[in-house]
């Protein structure tokens, strides 16, 4: 045999080489076949390539300046369409920043998934000094929901899957993926890849409550003298909207909304009680709690707030038994998820049902009017420097007249004073600083606000709240998106008076006075606005809603005008010395 003879022998077999697939394309696969469009995250050593190529296969990666911000746009992303909002950061560092993020996603029941990379396992394991090491994953696991590591290119399909569903069922949270560096760029064939994918079917499925669950919950509802419904953001991540509405209208029983639900009825509707909520609270003798649980932000379901001890019966709805019984006694436990649940409540109502008590329902009303009434001079006042209360008397009509647009909201007096003095008229409209009270997630909130849902967004924001995520401005310049920022600055942190009675240093609450933060946003190409009476702050707003482009607008308030720590003063440990006379 020649030599060439042999050669054209062998070819066909060289030719044979497969099509091949890797890490990274394997992960964009894996999120694009479970319906996920978008990624937040922070590029860097090991996932620059993948955020890349994540953008060049189509799908929307929009790159913040610190990871916290990606994780809470992320997590939001994920209240707003119950899909899982991904945040990709780097090793070590960004990972622990993106943590954060996590750990109140998963405080607040929303679906997310940390994807960060990692270094070399072999070499993190033994400690012996790589570049970024950590053990992430050991790390992320008391924090969040689940936690997972991908080890093996095969594997990515499942992990992403395992991902997802235990970001979605059950109760929403937080999931860690832990993607070392090395898995990135492990090789293997195209159709195997493609086969190794996995569509996660029914990522939430219903979980209906136990018929005698519901009858149970009924007979207590029945026997009640002043009931009340408690809805919470459970019940707004649930788009359960029209089953809710149905209920609370067919039940005639007024409703009190914890902040992120509100708007899933307008705050306009005769049977809400928001502004008689300390009076619904003590007063009622049966409450049913959908989707909110009885934890700090409802004084624990005992005390003051609640009347004299043992006068109120709680019927809870959510998805997670473990959640009854946490603080109190719950005399009518009904799992499952809010659809199913409210859905077998008011099948179970049927015709005979008979509305509460008409001097309940007046009460509550009258104890309404008259806070509104008592509130109404405050809203009005054009004083100049602003008052907290003037100043949100003006956004007041503002969200009126736009209840299209997504109000985001975080500070101390800013965030108390605005829940109670903004009404909101649709659902899943108030994003805001949620379980914890955490502060910092206005920017995060407010970009993934205008990317999942396309809408304007106002962002109301103290000096202090804004400041944890104020580089982000550059962001939402650079993605151009509809947002208006407006600072509420007193010149500090609860107010702007404090000092050091030593004379040395600033007071430790205390900004540079008179700071223009508006100039911020100017400087990435945005519209500044700096107003000082409420007649400018209507017209700045106005104008910047107009205009659909990032704006910020630097709202003076009079830095005497803030209480300390907002509404939650009482939190504050006092010192146990008494000063002497
Ligand atoms: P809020 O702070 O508004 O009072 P919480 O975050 O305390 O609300 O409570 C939300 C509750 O809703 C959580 O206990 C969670 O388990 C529950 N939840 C979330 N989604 C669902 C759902 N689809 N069905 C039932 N319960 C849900
Ligand atoms: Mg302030």
């Amino acid at each position: 045999m020649t030599a060439l003879a042999k050669i054209v022998h062998t070819a066909p077999e060289i030719e044979a080489e497969p099509d091949l697939t890797d890490g990274f394309h394997l992960v964009i696969d894996a999120l694009k076949l479970n319906g996920i469009a978008t990624i937040y995250g922070v590029p860097g050593i090991p996932i620059t390539d993948l955020g890349r190529m994540a953008q060049a296969a189509g799908m929307r990666v929009v790159s913040f300046r610190h990871e916290q911000h990606a994780g809470n746009a992320a997590a939001i992303a994920g209240f707003l369409t119950q899909k899982p909002g991904i945040c990709l950061t780097v090793s070590a560092p960004g990972f622990l920043n993106g943590l954060t993020a996590l750990a109140n996603a998963t405080t607040n029941c929303f679906p997310m998934i940390l994807i960060s990379g990692s270094s070399e396992r072999e070499i993190v394991d033994l400690q012996q000094g790589d570049y970024e090491e950590m053990d992430q994953l050991a790390i992320a696991k008391p924090l969040c929901k689940a936690a997972f590591r991908v080890l093996h290119a095969a594997d990515i399909g499942i992990g992403v899957a395992r991902a997802i569903r235990a970001a979605c069922s059950g109760r929403p949270g937080g999931i860690y993926l832990d993607l070392p560096a090395k898995l990135f760029s492990q090789v293997m064939e195209a159709e195997a890849g493609r086969t190794s994918l996995v569509k996660v079917i029914d990522p939430a499925p219903a979980q209906r409550p136990a018929p005698e669950a519901i009858t149970r919950a009924l007979d207590v509802l029945k026997s009640a003298r002043r009931p009340l419904i408690v809805l919470g953001k459970g019940a707004a991540y649930a788009q359960a909207d029209d089953a809710i509405r149905a209920l609370v209208e067919t039940s005639g029983i007024p409703y009190v909304p914890m902040s992120m639900a509100k708007g899933l009825l307008p705050d306009t509707h005769p049977l809400s009680a928001g502004a008689a909520r300390s009076t619904a609270l003590k007063d009622s003798d049966v409450v049913l709690l959908i989707g909110a649980r009885l934890n700090w932000l409802l004084s624990h379901g005992k005390g003051k707030s609640w009347g004299e001890p043992g006068s109120t019966k709680f019927i809870q709805i959510d998805i997670e038994p473990r959640e009854m019984d946490s603080n109190v006694e719950i005399v009518a436990p009904v799992v499952g998820d809010i659809a199913s649940c409210v859905q077998a409540l008011l099948e179970g109502m049927g015709q005979g049902w008979q509305q509460p008590p008409a001097d309940w329902i007046d009460t509550l009303k009258t104890k309404r009017e008259a806070n509104i009434a008592k509130m109404a001079p405050k809203l009005m006042s054009n004083a100049s420097p602003m008052t907290f209360h003037a100043a949100l008397g003006a956004l007041r009509t503002i969200v009126k007249e736009r209840p299209d647009a997504i109000l985001v909201n975080e500070g101390a007096n800013t965030l108390d004073l605005a829940r109670g003095i903004i009404d909101m008229y649709q659902p899943r409209k108030r994003l805001d600083v949620g379980t914890w009270g955490i502060m910092g997630i206005g920017m995060g909130f407010a970009v993934a606000a205008a990317i999942e849902t396309g809408k304007p967004v106002l962002c109301v924001e103290g000096d202090s709240a804004f400041g944890f995520s104020g580089m982000e401005v550059e962001t939402i310049c650079r993605y151009g998106l509809p947002i208006c920022i407006v600072v509420f600055n007193n010149n500090g942190i609860y107010r702007g008076t404090d000092s050091d009675p030593t004379g040395r240093d600033p007071g430790t609450t205390v900004f540079v006075k008179d700071s223009r933060y508006d100039k911020m946003i100017e400087a990435f190409g945005g519209d500044g606005y700096h107003v000082t009476s409420p007649d400018e702050l209507t017209r700045a707003v106005n104008a910047a809603m107009d205009s659909g482009r990032p704006s910020l607008v630097n709202a003076v308030i009079d830095p005497a005008a803030g209480s300390e720590s907002g509404n939650i003063g009482s939190l504050n440990p006092q010192s146990g010395i008494k000063k002497k006379a």
